[in-house]
């Protein structure tokens, strides 16, 4: 599931070339197999109606992230959110119809992972901006900007790793949730938002501690370590253009990099790579999610 650094990757694209384009027009088959129990979803028809009709014409105004959601901003006063969930990415290039499904001819948008694509909007630049979305999990709603500290998927967030959260805020934060496994809180959303189990793994494993260590058997020295680290880790995944182990792709549909510098998500039997350790790496379910984690150094 894409996590802060892929959500950053994606809302930095869309501000390069969606700013001033206008909304021509909106098209799904979200709800043409199976419609949504809720009211407030594109993938009931109704609202998907509703949607397209509110957002057709208006004009882009920037996008932004919040935890794992993007935010699209458009003039009228509304605002598009987008949680692209296990599988969901967005995509820009020029797209055409046929034979009931949308193509392009640009090498990158080619590629296997970006052909799933359940919604378009046409764009006043003869563009298109796509989602592609294998397994149908994502969440796109539309929501009065004015209105955003009411919204259920934004009020209940917790603050954001990269956003000067002081190490005193951090530290608050985690020991709200006393009794709890590390790897469960790191990933918890109203605990910090935009962490999820790649960057949660890398961060214990580089600040050798366990992912089923119990927050309040963690030293401060051991809490600043990791503070330290998951900033790091969160900003060398952006600079790497995200992880694309899985079917992330940035807008232009090319894979990030950060698969290449896993130190422990999927290396799972594997040799530890921290010097001088010897440990193998294992991998465990916690907390419904799989961990994984050094034998030998992460205690
Ligand atoms: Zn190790």
């Amino acid at each position: 599931m894409p996590e802060l650094p892929e959500v950053t990757t994606t809302v930095r694209g869309l501000n390069e070339v969606l700013q001033k384009l206008t909304i021509k027009n909106v098209w799904s088959d979200y709800f043409l197999r199976t419609t949504s129990k809720s009211k407030i979803s594109i993938k009931n028809k109704k609202y998907f109606d509703h949607f397209k009709k509110e957002i057709s014409g208006e004009k882009f105004l920037s996008a932004e992230r919040r935890g794992k959601n993007i935010l699209i901003h458009l003039t009228g006063g509304k605002t598009i959110l987008i949680h692209m969930k296990m599988t969901g990415h967005l995509l820009y290039g020029k797209y055409y119809f046929k034979n009931g499904k949308w193509k392009s001819d640009e090498e990158l948008l080619s590629d296997p992972f970006n052909q799933f694509i359940h919604l378009t909007f046409s764009l006043s630049n003869g563009k298109h901006l796509a989602f592609s979305d294998m397994r149908k999990f994502a969440k796109v709603i539309l929501f009065e900007t004015a209105k955003r500290s009411d919204l259920v998927d934004l009020e209940p967030l917790g603050p954001e790793p990269l956003q000067d959260l002081s190490f005193d805020t951090f530290k608050k934060q985690i020991n709200t949730k006393k009794g709890k496994k590390i790897k469960t809180v790191l990933m918890d959303q109203t605990v910090l938002a935009g962490i999820g189990n790649i960057y949660s793994d890398e961060i214990l494993w580089a600040s050798s501690i366990h992912p089923e260590r119990k927050t309040e058997k963690i030293s401060d020295s051991d809490l600043k370590t990791m503070w330290i680290n998951m900033k790091k880790i969160l900003e060398s995944g952006i600079e790497m253009g995200g992880d694309s182990m899985s079917d992330y792709r940035n807008i232009y549909g090319q894979k990030g990099n950060f698969q290449n510098a896993h130190k422990v998500y999927r290396r799972t039997k594997q040799k530890c790579l921290k010097k001088g350790c010897g440990g193998t790496i294992l991998r465990k379910v916690i907390g419904g999610r799989s961990a994984h984690f050094c034998s030998k150094h992460q205690k």
